[in-house]
């Protein structure tokens, strides 16, 4: 051990982020609930009539355009919106703004594996809760531990499902530190927690173009919350945390709703399939408001079957950790990919232990 780092950056583990194979790889991708759909023909239109005076100058530091656009798409003022080099930034400046050792970040568990990874480098408390039964939020456990910081993902990796608005309302309204309310799959759900942001000052909606808008490559994400709390956190963002071209990419991307609107209900209605799918192999399978499933196998060889799977070309996700050693999560692809899927399945369940 050198002494090069700070002790709380030697004692963590590494985020291990999914498998992403070259381009080029002929797999079938479902492990990091990316969107089988291209982006939006207006924004990759957009992308190739870059100009390269864009990039010989800095770009907008508060990504002003993407914001215009999403104010107008989300019906909130653009000064109630900070935009992030990808939601994961955001999280992040969150948690720069917010934690220290002696200040603590909350959040049930099973989450978003990085919340842990951000609040370690920031030698921060960390108090982890589980989630209860079906996954019914852990509300008074939460605000005990009243968090500088306590995030909720709405809807949850890898659950699936979305947290009750009345939770979250309780929740923000009984807590002294921010809710981060991490709406990274909200594209896919029946419902969202946005209006919360008008009522309770201490609340940050946080969502993505990575999953609903097939945008994850261009990293960009936004924050939805009251001008006040956003000034905190622009103290310490990157001044030009958003460059041109996601700026603009995204921006196109942002405004074509009806093509998001319409791979969306493609997704859904493939998840439904894929999901009565499963659920005849003897999946047991949780609602899910995603684009992507949490399935237990039958004979609860999760680690096996993701292993098999990964040798025929087909990377779902495995995470090694209490409570879900015996369960997978499946991005929703394409029907053909789902279907790959399930056959594959279909021979590994009759010949595997
Ligand atoms: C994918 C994901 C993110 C990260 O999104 P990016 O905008 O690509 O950084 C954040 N939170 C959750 C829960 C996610 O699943």
């Amino acid at each position: 051990m050198t002494d090069y780092f700070r002790s709380n950056v030697d004692a963590m583990a590494s985020y291990v982020p999914g498998e992403q194979p070259p381009r080029g790889t002929n797999i079938i991708k479902l492990n990091s609930n990316e969107n089988p759909y291209p982006p939006s023909p207006k924004a990759t239109a957009v992308l190739r009539n870059i100009d390269g005076e864009w990039l010989r100058r800095y770009p907008q530091p508060f990504g002003e355009e993407f914001r215009q656009a999403t104010s107008k798409v989300l019906g909130v003022p653009s000064d109630w919106i900070i935009v992030g080099n990808g939601s994961d930034e955001l999280l992040s400046v969150v948690i720069r703004a917010c934690a220290e050792p002696g200040r603590k970040v909350v959040y049930p568990m099973p989450t978003y594996v990085l919340y842990r990874t951000l609040a370690e480098m920031q030698a921060a408390d960390i108090i982890e809760i589980n989630y209860g039964e079906d996954y019914s939020l852990p509300i008074k456990e939460l605000f005990a531990a009243n968090g500088s910081v306590t995030f909720i993902a709405s809807p949850n990796s890898p659950s699936g499902h979305v947290v009750p608005k009345k939770d979250l309302q309780k929740l923000a309204s009984k807590l002294s530190g921010i809710l981060v309310i991490d709406e990274a799959y909200v594209d896919f759900a029946e419902e969202n927690a946005l209006a919360l942001v008008k009522e309770h000052e201490n609340v940050i909606v946080i969502r993505t173009l990575s999953k609903g808008y097939s945008l994850a490559g261009l990293r960009l994400g936004f924050g939805v919350a009251n001008p006040k709390l956003l000034d905190g956190l622009f103290k310490v963002k990157d001044s030009y945390n958003i460059d041109a071209i996601a700026c603009a990419v995204g921006t196109a991307a942002i405004t074509d709703q009806d093509y998001k609107n319409a791979c969306v209900a493609k997704i859904k209605a493939s998840r439904a399939k894929l999901a009565t799918d499963l659920k005849q192999l003897g999946f047991k399978i949780w609602d899910s408001q995603t684009n992507f499933l949490l399935a237990q196998p039958p004979q609860k060889n999760a680690e096996y079957l993701y292993q098999k799977l990964k040798e025929q070309g087909i990377l779902i996700r495995y995470f090694k950790q209490p409570g879900l050693e015996d369960k997978l999560r499946i991005t929703i692809g394409t029907d053909e990919q789902n279907q790959t899927l399930v056959e594959a399945l279909v021979y590994l369940l009759g010949t595997g232990e």
